[in-house]
């Protein structure tokens, strides 16, 4: 099943155009089986999720961009946001307690100094497949996911309609609820796809 694991909104998401409704149509139209909402610095909280999710009868999962000193982080299974998140080695302590994987987002614009020996202490994998990104830096994305212990993910990053699922990630098995979800991703059943 295909997923969009990034979308913006303007709940929560000043810089998108989008409403979950809005998204959700857009995903269904493209053919997606469910799409996550990934807000800069903000989580959804899991109620109002499923509400979305139940009045649009589709599967709406939960996750948050990050932005930290070395870039944007895609986080998915976390509990909550704090402002403390800014920083990396903080973000990790913060969220690996709650079993939450972390992807470096769209790792060619990151904007810190990491040696990439050091990506696979903090996170499971990158994101390879950005719909913002062009096919160089997707190509180079690929290439670092490599020394990865998880496959690199897939996400549109749209903030407005015809955006939505120009990138997903297909699972192999059952996505139905956030605990799948996560469970999912742990298991690196899915790949990275440009739909
Ligand atoms: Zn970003
Ligand atoms: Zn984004």
């Amino acid at each position: 099943m295909l997923i969009d694991l990034h979308c913006h909104t303007k709940v929560h998401s000043a810089c998108s155009a989008l409403t979950p409704e809005a998204l959700v149509r857009a995903a269904q139209a493209r053919g997606l089986a469910g799409v996550c909402i990934t807000e800069h610095d903000a989580l959804w909280s899991l109620e109002a999720i499923e509400r979305v999710a139940a009045e649009m009868d589709f599967l709406v999962l939960r996750g948050m961009e990050v932005t930290t000193e070395v870039g944007h982080v895609l986080v998915f299974g976390a509990r909550d946001h704090h402002p403390a998140m800014a920083t990396l080695d903080e973000l990790r302590l913060r969220v690996r307690d709650d079993g939450a994987l972390m992807y470096l987002a769209h790792p060619s614009r990151r904007y810190g100094t990491m040696p990439p020996d050091d990506l696979s202490s903090y996170f499971d994998s990158v994101e390879v497949q950005n719909g913002t990104e062009g096919m160089l830096q997707n190509d180079q994305a690929v290439h670092l996911a490599r020394n990865l212990r998880l496959p690199g993910i897939g996400g549109s990053d749209s903030h407005s309609v015809r955006e939505v699922g120009v990138c997903a990630t297909e699972f192999e098995s059952i996505v139905r609820d956030e605990r799948s979800f996560v469970g999912a991703l742990r298991a690196g059943a899915y790949r990275a796809r440009r739909v």
